[in-house]
């Protein structure tokens, strides 16, 4: 990220909205702003193969599910916030990984402009591709504040969206579901 022109450009925004750009609470606003975004999109250009490649092998093979995995990511819409829990389940192919990576797998997918039907399908492909499971089912549940701030104001409304490649079956897609909610 270009720091400084970020920076600029934040005073430029500020100055657009008619606001003292020199006084005292403002002062280092556009420090602050660059900081932030700097962390928030620190994500861009990054997979997450070095995070889903460490595996270990396993005897058998049912489905491992790992719920409730908070994030907060960025919608690229608005440049407004947008937060919630994801749950992957895959089943295994003789290998699995780490239960802190798949954590941090969201986390390299979160951290960029996004939108929450691709954050959702970049963590689908991701698990599929670096870790070369039988299937895969990412269930990703967030509430966005540009709908609960701003436009239609329905604070506490989330959206659902889910992604299974791979062979993945009806019932154990089912079974996946239902825990998620929970
Ligand atoms: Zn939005």
């Amino acid at each position: 990220m270009d720091r400084a022109r970020a920076m600029k450009a934040v005073e430029e925004l500020l100055a657009a909205m008619g606001e003292d750009v020199g006084r005292e609470g403002l002062k280092d606003t556009p420090r602050r702003v660059a900081d932030m975004y700097e962390q928030l999109l620190s994500g861009m250009g990054r997979t997450a193969e070095s995070e889903l490649s460490k595996t270990f092998a396993v005897e058998g093979g049912d489905v491992v599910i790992e719920r409730g995995i908070t994030f907060s990511s960025m919608c690229e819409h608005h440049l407004m916030p947008f937060f919630g829990k994801v749950t992957i389940a895959y089943i295994p192919d003789k290998r699995v990984v780490g239960l802190s990576k798949l954590a941090r797998c969201v986390d390299v997918y979160a951290a960029r402009l996004q939108l929450q039907e691709r954050l959702t399908a970049q963590i689908a492909h991701a698990v599929m591709d670096y870790l070369s499971p039988k299937g895969v089912m990412v269930i990703c549940s967030a509430e966005h504040t540009c709908m609960t701030c701003r436009g239609v104001k329905k604070p506490g409304s989330t959206t659902v969206t889910a992604v299974t490649l791979g062979d993945f079956p009806a019932e154990k897609r089912a079974e996946v579901l239902a825990l998620s909610e929970k």
